[in-house]
Formats: structure tokens, C-alpha cells, sequence
């Protein structure tokens, strides 16, 4: 498994890019991905290309019938800058946490695919976008979908993405470290379980379980 480290020194050129800020996931994002309608999707996909700076889709939608492993989640059609197509399993409306990952691991193929950067090892390269997500700036939606709720009623949880969690903290910090990043920056626009998960395991905090 590649280190956190090896993935920073691979990535270092989207960490370093200029106007590089943590992308803030407010409420008014997150209501966008609660509606179930393609123009929000739409709209909430456009407010994350503009963050980092890529041209906006021209189709994102949700698909009936769309089947996928439950890290998979979401796929993405690359064909050019702006005429790619991001498609996503209606099984995702109403968990606005796991469409804002999705979004974010998707469109972080995007931005990948125009870098030229990628891996042939297709689970390689899944972590290495995973870890792109959050060299770019989208930590805190991966954070915030990491652990998606699938039945309300039992709570049962299923971890979306590639990276385990401790490698996702590790890269969340070590990106905010490095742009001076403070920590009450850091856990805004977090969900409770995702400052719970990762935030105060990372500061060293006992944990009693
Ligand atoms: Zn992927």
C-alpha cells in the first residue's frame, strides 16, 4: 500500500496550486443534495469544479437501475474537459454526506484526467484519487461521506472510498499543515461522527471503547 507520504510527494502539484483553500461544504451546499433533482446535482457539482478551477460538467445526473459496489458509489465517463458525464445510483438521494463524496472522488477524476495523472492499477488508482480529493482542497467532503448511514432504521454504516480512515485523517491534516490550516478551520462544516472519526483521533486524544 502506498504511504500517505508517497501520495503527498506524487500529488505535491495540486496541493501547490494558487488560490488553494479547504473547500467549505455549508448547509447550502449539502441542502442541494437532498432535493433528488439533476439541475441541483448539477449545480452543487458546478460550486466544487469552481473551487478547483476546472471547467464544469456538462452532465452530472442521478440513473435509475445504476448498480455499483457500495465503495464505488459513483462513476465518470471521461471524455474532455467539459463533455464529461458523471452518473450516480438514485439509491443516493436523500444521503447528502455520501453524494458530497461522491461529487468530490468523481470530479477529483476530472481534475486528474487533465493533469495526466493516473495509476494502471485501477484500485491504485482509485486510492490515489481518493488521496487527489484531498490534495485539492475537497478533505471535508470526503470526510463528511466517509462513513454513509444505508438504513436509518438498523444505523447500519458502509465506508465509501478507497483509503482507510487513518489515511484520509493523515492526508486531511497533513494538506491543512502545510497551508497553515488552523484547527478551528479544519472541524467547520464537519459532520459530528466525521469530527468524532477523524478530528480527535488526529489531535491524540484517548478514545474510550
Ligand atoms: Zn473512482
Amino acid at each position: 500500500m502506498v504511504t500517505t507520504g508517497e501520495f503527498i510527494q506524487r500529488l505535491k502539484i495540486l496541493g501547490d496550486r494558487p488560490n488553494w483553500s479547504l473547500f467549505e461544504p455549508s448547509q447550502d451546499f449539502y441542502s442541494r443534495l437532498t432535493s433528488g433533482e439533476d439541475a441541483d446535482l448539477v449545480a452543487a457539482a458546478k460550486a466544487i469544479t469552481d473551487h478547483i478551477a476546472i471547467p464544469p460538467l456538462r452532465t452530472v445526473a442521478y440513473e435509475w437501475g445504476l448498480l455499483m459496489p457500495a465503495s464505488a458509489a459513483g462513476r465518470i465517463h471521461i471524455k474532455s474537459a467539459d463533455s464529461s458525464k458523471i452518473e450516480i445510483p438514485l439509491f443516493y438521494v436523500g444521503k447528502p454526506f455520501a453524494l458530497g463524496a461522491i461529487l468530490a472522488h468523481e470530479l477529483t477524476h476530472q481534475l486528474l484526467a487533465l493533469y495526466g495523472i493516473w495509476d494502471k492499477n485501477e484500485e491504485e488508482n482509485e486510492q490515489l484519487t481518493d488521496a487527489a480529493s484531498f490534495m485539492a482542497g475537497l478533505g471535508k467532503l470526503v470526510l463528511n461521506g466517509s462513513v454513509a448511514e444505508i438504513a436509518a432504521e438498523t444505523g447500519e454504516t458502509e465506508l465509501l472510498g478507497y483509503l482507510d480512515l487513518p489515511a484520509r485523517v493523515d492526508l486531511y491534516n497533513r494538506i491543512a499543515d502545510y497551508h497553515a490550516i488552523q484547527d478551528s478551520v479544519r472541524a467547520a462544516n464537519l459532520t459530528p461522527r466525521a469530527v468524532d472519526l477523524f478530528i480527535r483521533k488526529s489531535l491524540g486524544q484517548s478514545s474510550c471503547r
